[in-house]
């Protein structure tokens, strides 16, 4: 062993540093001995993250301080069933060479962050994981495992919950972390080096919460399971398949806004952002293959014109492995989108959730299994268009697009709050 003795008292004298290269505050937790000052650095994460149209992220790689909260990344997430980040350190020393430490071993563990959301008045829980790892793919069942992105020398594993490296010559080591991939999942690192006292405190890490906007309908053509139009508005004949786009379309603008305001680590992604009509499964796959929590189809309703109100379905609990989980999320929306309509309009009306066999709702399409069930998914029916008085509150009076906005608004608030209190 070289460097400090084990056995002397080692004084944190930082917790984080500015970063020289630009203005981030960077994860370097600085200790001091009696004969040296020993950093240990969170350098580099891997992969990089891209936005949802694929572009990568500024500075995604570049570790930062808490409560910065680093999003994790779900590659092919239906075979591996995990969310994963790669964390690359230095441990080093001031006035000694690169591999004063090398040889050392570094001891890998983590804390839960997530707590779960409590009604008013009651007590907040303590942070715990969400999920289990046991349902991962196997090779991805730990909490630590070898990493791929970065080299790592030593790799070892202690146990479930703990894994060692050892520091190579130029003072460098890494490690794969895992959490099971459900929204807002969230973890503190920690790196403990032989001979010291304690672990230090590196970085957080936390799930990302994904949503899948589907604007019903869409292009000219009828595909399976998706018709190119299906209502039409009363007076003004503005088709269900523009309102499902625009409607869409501001439910993304809101949660977005939610993302910034609220330093959420959110994903949105649409089933469509233009006038095309994709089948149903296609919809569905959308949520499977991006590892989605929640998959929100948006329709309007049209029957004999005087019929109105707002009611969302679920597939029926025959077929549907989590229905369940599906109707907690139907009537959080329906509930959202009913008061906010009834806020503008006193014939507001709610029919409910209800049942019913609709293919962008099917199990195997959003990649559900009885054991294995990540995707949530209900269809919302905001109101009867072809109803006039419908047609006046969305299209056509002086604040209609004040309305639409407060619905989308309401929606998107509905759908963090699944993302929350989902089991
Ligand atoms: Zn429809």
């Amino acid at each position: 062993m070289t460097g400090a003795d084990s056995g002397l008292l080692y004084r944190r004298i930082a917790d984080s540093v500015m970063s020289t290269t630009n203005n981030l505050v960077r994860r370097d937790v600085l200790l001091e001995t009696p004969d040296e000052v020993l950093h240990v650095e969170a350098i580099e994460l891997a992969p990089a993250i891209t936005d949802e149209d694929g572009d990568e992220v500024d500075g995604s790689t570049e570790p930062q301080a808490a409560p910065h909260k680093h999003p994790m990344v779900k590659i092919q997430p239906a075979t591996n069933r995990i969310a994963h980040r790669e964390l690359r350190i230095r441990v080093w020393s001031e006035g000694r060479p690169d591999g004063h430490h090398a040889g050392k071993t570094v001891t890998w563990s983590m804390a839960p962050l997530f707590v779960a959301p409590v009604e008013e008045g009651q007590q907040e829980g303590d942070p715990d994981f969400r999920g289990d790892w046991a349902r991962a793919a196997a090779g991805h069942r730990d909490r630590f495992e070898a990493p791929a992105d970065f080299t790592a020398e030593g790799f070892t594993r202690s146990s479930q919950q703990q894994a060692t490296t050892v520091v190579d010559d130029t003072g460098h080591t890494a490690i794969r972390i895992n959490l099971a991939p459900i929204a807002f999942n969230a973890a503190r690192i920690s790196a403990q080096l032989e001979g010291e006292d304690s672990a230090v405190e590196l970085i957080d890490l936390e799930v990302p919460g994904i949503i899948v906007i589907d604007p019903g309908h869409g292009g000219d053509r009828n595909e399976t399971s998706s018709t190119a139009n299906n209502a039409t508005s009363h007076t003004s004949r503005i088709l269900e398949k523009e309102l499902t786009l625009d409607f869409g379309l501001r439910t993304r603008t809101a949660l977005r806004t939610l993302r910034v305001d609220d330093n959420t680590n959110l994903r949105i992604h649409m089933t469509r952002d233009e006038d095309v009509n994709p089948p149903g499964a296609s919809r569905a796959h959308v949520g499977r293959d991006n590892g989605a929590d929640i998959l929100l189809s948006i329709h309007f309703n049209g029957f004999n014109g005087t019929a109105r109100g707002t009611e969302t379905l679920v597939r029926r609990s025959s077929d549907n492995v989590n229905h369940g989980e599906d109707v907690a999320l139907a009537e959080r929306v329906n509930e959202a989108v009913y008061q906010t309509v009834l806020a503008h309009d006193p014939g507001a009306l709610d029919r409910g959730v209800k049942d019913q066999q609709l293919a962008v709702l099917s199990d195997t399409s959003l990649g559900n299994s009885a054991n294995y069930h990540p995707l949530r998914a209900a269809l919302v029916e905001i109101e009867f268009i072809d109803n006039l008085a419908v047609d006046e509150l969305l299209n056509t009076r002086d604040n209609y697009e004040q309305v639409r906005q407060d619905i989308a608004d309401a929606i998107a608030d509905a759908l963090i709050e699944d993302l929350r209190r989902n089991p």
